[in-house]
């Protein structure tokens, strides 16, 4: 049976804003040794800026509302900040036909021009050429018109300020090892992972290699294994780890139903609460 304690626990954490869903999850969260993130949205605000547009032989003002408008029906941060810089109405009628290719871009067809928007895997797939070595650290978000690339958009997202510290603090609650999960290319994610001293980071994984990641590190370590996202592309994660936490701030309704543990006031350090308040409750029951 579950101590009584455990339930007064699950109060004192719904304080500091985080819901747990049930008394068992109390004693899991004592006992978490791995924790994996999610970088988008979950490391990072997940909120993108465009910082920079390059064209070849095409005006920068058509390629972004080309852009936008194969944009335009995603809900992905990426393309919401695309739509976003057009800053103009966008006239859905003139897209005939759009389709989302999910860790990759989209593809839409305006007024009988083919458009592909999105990372160098989709050009891959399309068998697109780009003409430059682009290897910076940034997130490239290449536009491809009829079969040939028409340039490129930058987009940036900024670590969350209290990323590195609570990253610093889960090896005083006893956590062994962080690993960070994400879709975007080896740089950018290198970067974030550097810069928060994060152990090991796993790239370019499509929503279903997140799943598969987390499973073999799971049976590689054999520890009880926490997942921290946000319900984009990685709500089957959230369901198999052994304690799920979805983020609140942008999360969907997916997340939240996923999870064991809803961080409502979307910050991290939420974390840290729930697992001291957790330790303290177990060594006064035990
Ligand atoms: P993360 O793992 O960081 O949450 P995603 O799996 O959502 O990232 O996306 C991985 C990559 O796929 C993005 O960095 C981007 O290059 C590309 N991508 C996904 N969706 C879109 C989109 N709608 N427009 C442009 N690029 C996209
Ligand atoms: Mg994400």
């Amino acid at each position: 049976s579950i101590p009584l304690s455990f339930f007064s626990a699950i109060g004192a954490i719904s304080k500091k804003g985080i819901l747990v869903k049930g008394a068992n999850y109390v004693e899991k969260l004592t006992e978490i040794e791995n924790i994996i993130f999610d970088k988008t949205g979950t490391l990072t605000h997940g909120i993108f800026k465009v910082t920079k547009i390059k064209t070849y032989g095409i005006k920068e003002e058509e390629l972004l509302e080309l852009a936008a408008l194969s944009e335009s029906f995603s809900t992905h941060p990426i393309a919401k900040s695309i739509v976003k810089a057009f800053n103009k109405e966008i006239n859905h009628e003139k897209v005939s036909s759009h389709e989302e290719f999910s860790g990759l871009g989209v593809k839409a067809t305006i007024q009988n021009t083919e458009v592909l928007v999105g990372n160098q895997k989709l050009l891959n797939r399309f068998s697109v050429d780009i003409p430059e070595e682009i290897s910076e650290d940034l997130n490239v978000v290449f536009v491809a018109i009829n079969s040939k690339i028409a340039g490129f958009i930058v987009v940036d997202d900024v670590i969350k300020e209290e990323a590195k510290n609570f990253i610093e603090e889960l090896k005083r609650v006893q956590i062994k090892k962080t690993y960070m999960l994400t879709g975007d290319k080896k740089e950018v994610a290198l970067k974030v992972a550097n810069n928060l001293g994060i152990d090991e980071v796993r790239y370019e994984l499509l929503p279903q290699d997140k799943l598969s990641s987390f499973k073999e590190i799971k049976e590689k370590t054999g520890k009880i294994t926490a997942f921290v996202g946000d319900g984009i592309n990685d709500a089957p994660t959230l369901a198999s780890s052994d304690i799920g936490f979805a983020m609140g701030g942008i999360g969907s309704d997916l997340a939240v139903k996923s999870a064991d543990v809803v961080v409502l006031n979307d910050k991290l350090d939420s974390i840290l609460d729930a697992i001291k308040i957790s330790k303290k409750t177990k060594v006064i029951v035990y």
